[in-house]
């Protein structure tokens, strides 16, 4: 019966090899003591087997008495090497292998190295076990006990590690370990208990096989066929590494011009990215450290590396990306941006971490190496960006106006609407932070919508009309203006409020690329053909005010406050201005001047005649019934 536990275990261990062998990652550290462990224990069981086997033939048989004794020896030998390796094993998944030095290394192994000595010996002295030459009887020597307590000291070891490691792994570890550990002590006391069950191999190989299901289970922690790790795999090492107070670098390497390759080789498939920096990414850091954060970007794992080295890793990429890369019989130019950060110096969590690695540089960032001002913008901006999501599904984008005012009579006419973000952690935002960024991260357009509908709202309300505000303008972004049915899907949301479209103007910078003055032109003439009117805004900012004046049918033009200023501070100043507005006025368009903020200026904008203000002298932009409190005296009937 033994024999079929036996054979059972050693079926089960030589699959646990097979499957790991199948996942081609035996690079690891962490899956070759896994593999010699398992291997260990597939030659453990063969031994044990051939003793089963054996042993009824010992009294007659000298070759079943040698088959014993060569089987015994090698089962002993071996064994005892499997529970270092099974420390060594959870030191790795744990992250804490990092910190055992070359002294620890040396005392931790003395115990397994005397026992083996013994162990390799017995035939010498017989210390360990010893078979009576007639009678073949089995006697235990001091040896055997001496393994059984190093054992012990080895399953503390590995209990201890696992538990003060604990918060620092995955759940899924945490339980493949501790259900390892439960089966492997289970299975050495029905052993005991039971002693013609001969289950102890067969519970340690059903053991491996739980550790080969999950943590040895890398499916979903790796990138396609590339073979390189992915975001999450990334996410466990760096929180085991962190978690046990290691210090080490992060090398990021983003690829910003990744469509290059599409076009060179017509395909989507984002693994000739990762195939093409493969060979240049292997020679910093061995493959298990590589992780592919997203598909343009590589980040690598330096531990126990000095800065000097790692910034020469650095200088060796960079120097790579000067030349071209071979794609598809073409030659390719990658432009790419390479970070190092330094833990915990400049990075102390797994997120600011992926902060640096998702994180958009300033476009006209050009440093290679990227320094702690570098690592507060990226960490800034990916929490903005995360304020910028949130606020629009829970609606922490608040809506001020500002008001506009009549030159002439300065009555108050209009609003415009200015968007505030109110985070609970980054408290109020303001939009010279998140509308760039909106616009980066693709949810301007949400933001606008947004804006538009709270500003509908608001003159459904009727309170604007009553205060004398006859329409409301609201901010468009160009780079939403150009994309196909824009018009009528600003229609619809005007619509679905049902507000008058003479109630609602809209404001567009003219800071076109050159090729879409026609769109740009279409948009302004769909507004204006329903009855909507269109501002352009911060005229006298752009290069291009003049071609786009022409090319555009703009109703009012404003004036930004920077020309404005100008005309206070020089002479030259003034004449821009002056002229600017004069030639308006010839192209019989109405004009407002923002940023006006002292009687001068008002004085000086009447002379030159223009027909609206708005500015700080005014007001500031302010909540909706602030606005309200501030011209309720007004209050003239709609
Ligand atoms: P803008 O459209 O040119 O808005 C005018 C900006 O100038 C506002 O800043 C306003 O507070 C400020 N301002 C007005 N009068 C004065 C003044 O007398 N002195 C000074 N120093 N500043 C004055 P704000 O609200 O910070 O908005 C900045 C920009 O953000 C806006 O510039 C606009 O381009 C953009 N923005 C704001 N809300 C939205 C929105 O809902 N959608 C879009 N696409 N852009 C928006
Ligand atoms: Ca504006
Ligand atoms: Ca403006």
């Amino acid at each position: 019966m033994g024999v079929a536990f036996h054979i059972s275990a050693f079926l089960i261990s030589v699959s646990c090899l097979v499957f790991t062998f199948i996942q081609n990652r035996y690079d690891k550290p962490q899956k070759k003591i896994y593999m010699v462990m398992v291997a260990i224990l597939a030659l453990n069981t063969v031994s044990e087997a051939a003793v089963e086997f054996a042993v009824p033939f010992q009294a007659e048989s000298v070759i079943a008495q040698n088959l014993i004794l060569v089987s015994k020896y090698f089962y002993f030998v071996l064994h005892a090497a499997v529970l270092p390796l099974l420390v060594y094993y959870v030191l790795r998944i744990t992250g804490r292998s990092h910190r055992f030095t070359l002294l620890k290394h040396a005392l931790f192994l003395i115990p397994v190295a005397v026992v083996d000595v013994l162990m390799l010996t017995n035939p010498l002295h017989h210390w360990c076990y010893y078979y009576e030459p007639v009678t073949f009887a089995y006697h235990r020597g001091w040896g055997v006990t001496a393994l059984y307590v190093i054992s012990v000291f080895y399953i503390a070891f590995f209990i201890g590690t696992l538990f003060s490691s604990w918060k620092a792994i995955t759940q899924k570890r945490r339980l493949a370990m501790s259900y390892f550990l439960v089966m492997v002590i289970a299975g050495i006391l029905v052993q005991m208990v039971l002693i013609t069950a001969r289950v102890e191999l067969l519970a340690e190989a059903v053991a491996f096989l739980g550790v080969l299901l999950t943590v040895e289970d890398e499916g979903d922690l790796i990138d396609s066929d590339a073979g390189i790790y992915n975001r999450k795999a990334m996410r466990i090492d760096l929180g085991n590494l962190i978690a046990n107070k290691q210090s080490f670098k992060i090398l990021c390497v983003k690829v910003e011009n990744a469509g290059v390759i599409r076009r060179a080789t017509g395909s989507n498939n984002t693994d000739i990215l990762a195939s093409m920096l493969y060979r240049e990414l292997v020679s910093i850091v061995p493959r298990y450290l590589i992780y592919r954060t997203a598909p343009d970007t590589f980040a690598l794992i330096l531990v126990g590396k000095h800065r000097a080295s790692a910034e020469e890793a650095v200088h060796k990429l960079e120097e790579r990306f000067k030349k071209g890369w071979s794609c598809n019989h073409t030659e390719v130019i990658l432009s790419a941006t390479i970070m190092l950060a330094t833990v915990p110096e400049d990075i102390m969590t797994v997120e600011d971490a992926f902060n640096m690695t998702d994180g958009m540089l300033p476009l006209n960032h050009k440093k290679l190496l990227i320094g702690k001002e570098d690592l507060s913008y990226l960490i800034r901006r990916r929490m903005l960006e995360r304020a910028i999501q949130q606020g629009l599904t829970q609606g922490r984008f608040e809506v001020y106006y500002q008001p506009t005012f009549d030159a002439d009579g300065l009555r108050l006419v209009g609003a415009e609407a200015l968007a505030r973000l109110n985070d609970p952690q980054l408290g109020q935002l303001m939009p010279d932070e998140f509308i760039p960024l909106a616009e980066q991260i693709g949810l301007i357009g949400d933001l606008d919508d947004y804006v538009l509908y709270a500003a509908c709202e608001f003159v459904t309300s009727g309170v604007p009309a009553r205060i004398g505000i006859q329409s409301i303008n609201v901010n468009l972004s160009v780079v939403q203006c150009i994309k196909p049915g824009f018009v009528e899907h600003i229609i619809s949301i005007v619509d679905e409020a049902g507000v008058d479209h003479a109630r609602i103007n809209f404001e567009i910078t003219e800071s076109v690329d050159a090729n879409d003055y026609a769109a740009m032109g279409a948009v302004i003439n769909g507004f204006r053909q329903n009855g909507f009117r269109v501002y352009m805004d911060d005229y006298g900012t752009g290069f291009s005010n003049l071609r786009s004046l022409f090319s555009m049918d703009f109703n009012v033009i404003k004036i930004d406050k920077s020309l404005l200023w100008g005309a206070q501070e020089s002479d030259l100043g003034r004449v821009i201005l002056e002229n600017n507005v004069r030639m308006l006025k010839q192209m019989d368009v109405k004009i407002l001047v923002e940023g006006v903020e002292t009687q001068e200026q008002i004085a000086l904008l009447k002379e030159l005649g223009v027909d609206y203000l708005q500015g700080f002298y005014f007001s500031k932009p302010v909540p909706e019934n602030e606005l309200i409190s501030q011209y309720k005296y007004l209050d003239v009937p709609a």
